[in-house]
């Protein structure tokens, strides 16, 4: 089934807002075989509206309008896609009611305006947002099913996902043409997206059923399998078989699946090892510790996250000597060992972390440019400290000095 997207409002033309709402359409629409053929933007306006939707009709049998279902007279969807279908609009009495119950539960009178919000082509079924005031409407003509969805993405997406895409599920069972089509995504760390690409070269070159597309994310690589089926356990099989393969190729490169972060695979080795940790940062600002605790059952590896940002916080806290500081400089080998290693004697922690760097855009020197980082680990029985020259905004060097920082010890964890 091939389906376009329209977004209607001036202010996504004007690049005041991203279309949120057009990506997560797709990405629901995906997992049902629907292709998205088009997705346009058109502005507030009727004429060119229509005239977006009357070719749309022409192209596509499922047409997704988001956008424009509001009260006012910028408003047009509603009434321009009935007048394009030569619906006439008519009263809901269930939305009226509905309308005057979210008014009298805010305790606000209703405008007169409001109650165009009722009005619905003909022949629609109504979709619920009890989010808001617009709800959506289904339409089924001539073939072709037409759904319009508030803008607000906070009712659009609940509405998609509850109501759309189960009715959608539906049709296409009705119209025999539900494909099953799945994504699996393997998550690749330490290795850039031209090595992967060459390690697994055979697999993309014979690659069907399931795709195999690397994709650069972030720090990271990114590998998609795509899958197509007449059943789900078809398309988990086939997806299951190849991320096998390719975890024979990468091995521990492959940290996770889908939506698991690199965090979440350092916290499991944590877990498994039963090893505690504690942190000393400095340019990165407490980004690791945050990270590391974004995990639930973080509390069962993590004893402390430091940000000694100043010398004297470094020499106070951590007990480092001042002398170390005035010699090599904050930003040195040394003073992240000194980090790593008086965080954990601190803490009575089996592995310490201390980062420092300089983030920029100030406080470079000829020796020392913007982006340096160091960072060391220190357990009982190992250690490391290695020397990272990061670019990009304080925020991307930040991203990446904790990045750099949970792949040292995905590799330690691992490898012990
Ligand atoms: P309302 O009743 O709030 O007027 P509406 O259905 O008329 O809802 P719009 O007026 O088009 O929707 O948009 C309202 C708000 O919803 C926009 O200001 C914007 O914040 C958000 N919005 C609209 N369309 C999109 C979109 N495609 N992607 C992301 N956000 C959107
Ligand atoms: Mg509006």
């Amino acid at each position: 089934m091939r389906c376009e997207i329209i977004s209607v409002g001036t202010e996504l033309l004007m690049g005041q807002i991203t279309n949120t709402n057009a990506r997560d359409i797709a990405r629901e629409l995906l997992p049902l075989g629907v292709g998205v053929y088009y997705q346009t933007v058109v502005g507030d306006n009727g004429p060119r509206l229509a005239a977006v939707f009357e070719q749309a009709l022409k192209r596509a049998e499922l047409i997704i309008l988001t956008g424009g279902l509001g009260p006012t007279d910028d408003d047009l969807t509603c009434e321009t896609v009935a007048e394009v279908l030569e619906l006439p609009l008519e009263k809901s009495s269930i939305w009226e009611e509905k309308l005057k119950e979210f008014f009298s539960r805010f305790k606000r009178p209703m405008a007169e305006i409001n109650m165009k919000q009722a009005m619905i082509p003909r022949g629609g079924t109504l979709l619920l947002n009890d989010r808001g005031t617009a709800p959506g409407i289904m339409l089924e003509h001539q073939g072709k099913i037409i759904i319009l969805l508030p803008g607000p993405p906070r009712e659009m997406l609940p509405m998609l996902k509850a109501q759309v895409i189960p009715l959608l599920r539906e049709k296409l069972l009705e119209k025999g043409s539900l494909a099953v089509l799945r994504s699996k995504v393997l998550r690749v760390i330490g290795l850039g997206e031209s090595v992967v690409a060459e390690m697994i070269r055979p697999l993309l070159e014979e690659q069907t059923n399931p795709t195999i597309a690397p994709l650069a994310k972030g720090w990271e690589v990114h590998l998609r399998l795509t899958a197509h089926g007449s059943s789900e356990e078809e398309v988990e099989e086939l997806l299951a078989s190849k991320a096998g393969e390719i975890k024979k190729v990468l091995g521990h490169y492959i940290y996770g699946e889908d939506e698991e972060e690199l965090e979440l695979a350092v916290a499991r080795l944590l877990w498994q090892s039963g090893k505690t940790i504690a942190l000393a940062e400095s340019c990165s600002g407490g980004l690791l510790c945050h990270r590391l605790t974004n995990i639930p059952d973080s509390s069962r590896y993590m004893l402390a996250g430091l940000v000694t940002y100043s010398n004297e916080a470094k020499a106070n806290i951590l007990g480092i000597d001042p002398a170390l500081i005035a010699r090599v400089g904050a930003v040195s080998p040394e003073v992240a060992e000194a980090m790593a290693s008086g965080v954990r004697r601190l803490c009575r922690a089996d592995i310490g972390v201390g980062i420092t760097g300089i983030a920029g855009p100030g406080g470079a020197t000829p020796q020392k440019p913007v982006g340096l980082t160091y960072i060391a680990l220190e357990t009982d029985d190992f250690n490391i400290c290695r020397r990272y020259e990061f670019w990009g905004s304080r925020l991307d060097v930040k991203e990446r000095a904790s990045q750099s920082a949970l792949y040292m010890l995905y590799r330690y964890l691992i490898e012990k």
